[in-house]
């Protein structure tokens, strides 16, 4: 990795961060170390019995490099339709993601292996497959970019990043928090991200930002909350991205927009409209119309009930909870 400190210490867009990064010459992979010195890299030999209660990627370098040829060779120069796409997520989860991230989190693999590969692919292609080689590359960039601002700024994970004139009046009801970690907060896309971190440990990009907004906009629970629930959960947690990801959604990290709130029924309509990534998680609404899935914190109390009886109401208005973190964080701002 290239050293952080080279770098301007913040960068008001990742745009800046990615461009200078991927112009800085990186280091190549380092060779694979001799057979006598550690274990076998391919073969790890006897890997302790763990107690999980979700379903682990297979362990090791040989299957990491297994899952990323997968997606090199079925995946990356398609990943810029993929990416968001929650029918590929479920019907092709890794191809229209490449799920590298538990194995970088882990040192399974390296980081310089993947971009390595991913620019020689990048040179190799042109038209459509090259720009999503490039989107495949820019992603990686943001791990770098959330490594940097942490080796700047050490408390990144336990204080807000950005200055703000006035605190942020979280309410931290734990009722609500509650709701939105069993995933039953009536919002559809909220519960089945939490459904399937509860399942895999990992949660899709799309649907973790989604989340991870809600908790912060939507509550008003603090970010710290939910990236300390984040790194009990996820097998792919990180230091650097989930403080600094959390950071970014909950407007206190280098998010260029002031305040950014993502309408959770708007984000289904868009990157879920037919319900597949929410009904493979919430069972509870499987053979409900799509679109009364989707409108589903919008409809009549008495609807819901005839359409779904176990599947719970919105904790919270959708419009209110949006107005009331608007306001929230304009007070912040000193915009009010
Ligand atoms: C609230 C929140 C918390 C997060 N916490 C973590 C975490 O603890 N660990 C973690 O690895 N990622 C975290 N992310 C970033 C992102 O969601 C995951 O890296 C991604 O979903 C992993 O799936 P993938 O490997 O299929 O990604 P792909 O789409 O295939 O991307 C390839 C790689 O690029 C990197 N990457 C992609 N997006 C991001 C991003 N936004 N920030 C940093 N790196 C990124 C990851 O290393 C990822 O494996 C978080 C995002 C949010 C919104």
């Amino acid at each position: 990795m290239v050293d952080p400190h080279e770098l301007a210490p913040s960068y008001p867009h990742h745009g800046g961060f990615h461009d200078d990064w991927t112009a800085r010459e990186k280091p190549a992979p380092v060779d694979p170390p001799a057979a006598d010195r550690v274990v076998d890299p391919d073969d790890p030999g006897e890997i302790p019995e763990l107690e999980a209660d979700v379903d682990l990627p297979p362990a090791g370098y040989g299957a990491a490099r297994d899952r990323y040829d997968r997606f090199l060779a079925d995946g990356i120069e398609t990943y810029a339709e993929t990416r968001d796409d929650m029918r590929a997520a479920v019907e092709r989860p890794v191809g229209a993601v490449s799920r590298m991230s538990p194995y970088l989190a882990a040192g399974m693999v390296g980081i310089r292996e993947l971009w390595a590969d991913a620019t020689d692919r990048y040179e190799a292609t042109g038209g459509d497959a090259r720009r999503s080689v490039g989107k495949y590359r820019y992603e990686l960039s943001w791990r770098e970019h959330n490594y940097h601002l942490l080796a700047h700024n050490p408390t990144l994970v336990s204080r807000n990043y950005r200055d703000l004139p006035n605190r942020i009046d979280w309410r931290n009801d734990p009722a609500e928090l509650a709701a939105w970690k069993r995933g039953e907060t009536g919002y559809p896309l909220v519960d089945a991200g939490m459904a399937q971190l509860d399942r895999e440990g990992y949660i899709h990009n799309r649907p973790r930002q989604v989340v991870a907004s809600f908790l912060t906009k939507h509550l008003l629970v603090d970010w710290q909350t939910g990236a300390r629930h984040f790194a009990e959960q996820l097998v792919d947690h990180d230091p650097a991205s989930n403080a600094g990801n959390w950071q970014w959604i909950a407007s206190t990290g280098t998010d260029a927009v002031d305040v950014r709130i993502f309408d959770p029924v708007a984000q289904m309509d868009k990157y879920d409209p037919d319900a597949v990534y929410v009904t493979e998680y919430v069972p509870e609404l499987r053979g409900v119309d799509p679109e009364k899935i989707v409108a589903w914190p919008t409809l009549s109390a008495a609807e819901r009930q005839s359409l779904a009886p176990t599947y719970p109401h919105p904790v919270v208005d959708r419009d209110d909870a949006y107005e009331r973190a608007q306001r929230t964080f304009e007070r912040a701002l000193g915009k009010r």
